[in-house]
């Protein structure tokens, strides 16, 4: 069976230049590809974002999910984390961003996924754009007008976020699903680069390299040179083939008269 959605992958972490310990972690093997953001002290965040990875490790390898593997993976993550804040380790929790290839009668989709302030985007037809909607508190004074979005950019309340997976947070998550299309460039990324780089320049760097290696590690490395402030993690993943509704692989050479129907949320705010 034809795989409906081919990817090429590249990903990136880094401590930065402040903290001592990388609580980041991520995945980049079909068909998932996830950036979790582990917090807690007394090495209570790397273990938390290490069980969101072991959580999902289990279906690398095959073509695609469907929303109820993710939803049976997230519940397992969950309570693998709930175990380490009973465990000693404090109020261990984990952000989650991400995406995973599905299949919707034979067409290749993406399936996108969030819980926190780590974010997934888009880059299509040279537009870059934010598909995650963050769990935090300056997120919501934006939508409520109280905060603008320069203003939030630097509000001493940017690192609080609303929703995890442990951490106390009983909050689900954000699901989006849309149609995949040839050349579509996703991106997921700890908050430690999109605090440190503008979408401007996110935007641009993930523009002119074609690579995603080399796209990854270069947006680590602007944001470490921009202040590291926090651990940075970055997965870039390519749509290099994609089935199209009449059943044919399309490559990128291809003419593509796509349906661009809007993303649907599937279950935004469940809250
Ligand atoms: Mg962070």
């Amino acid at each position: 069976m034809t795989a409906p959605l081919i990817v090429s992958a590249g990903s990136s972490t880094h401590t930065g230049l402040r903290r001592t310990l990388n609580e980041d972690a991520l995945l980049a093997s079909t068909p998932i590809f996830l950036v979790a953001d582990g917090m807690g002290g007394h090495e209570a965040g790397e273990r938390a974002s290490a069980a969101v990875v072991s959580g999902f490790s289990r279906y690398i390898g095959r073509q695609s999910l469907e929303l109820d593997d993710v939803l049976e993976a997230l519940s397992r993550v969950r309570e693998a984390v709930d175990t380490l804040s009973v465990s000693a380790m404090g109020r261990a929790g984990t952000t989650l961003s991400g995406v995973v290839l599905a299949d919707v009668d034979g067409m290749g989709y993406w399936l996108s996924f969030n819980i926190g302030d780590s974010r997934t985007y888009r880059l299509s037809g040279g537009e870059l754009e934010q598909i995650s909607v963050d769990h935090s508190v300056v997120q919501e004074l934006i939508e409520s007008g109280e905060l603008s979005l320069a203003e939030a950019a630097s509000d001493r309340r940017r690192n609080i976020i609303t929703r995890a997976i442990g951490a106390g947070s009983t909050g689900d998550a954000d699901f989006w699903m849309f149609p995949a299309e040839v050349g579509d460039r996703m991106m997921i990324c700890s908050d430690g680069l999109s605090s440190e780089m503008s979408d401007a320049q996110i935007r641009e760097i993930l523009t002119v390299e074609p690579d995603p290696q080399t796209a990854a590690a270069t947006l680590v490395g602007g944001a470490v040179r921009a202040g590291g402030r926090d651990n940075i993690t970055v997965v870039v993943v390519d749509a290099v083939a994609v089935t199209s509704r009449a059943g044919v692989p399309m490559r990128a050479e291809d003419d593509i008269d796509e349906d661009t129907r809007p993303r649907e949320a599937l279950a935004g705010g469940l809250n």
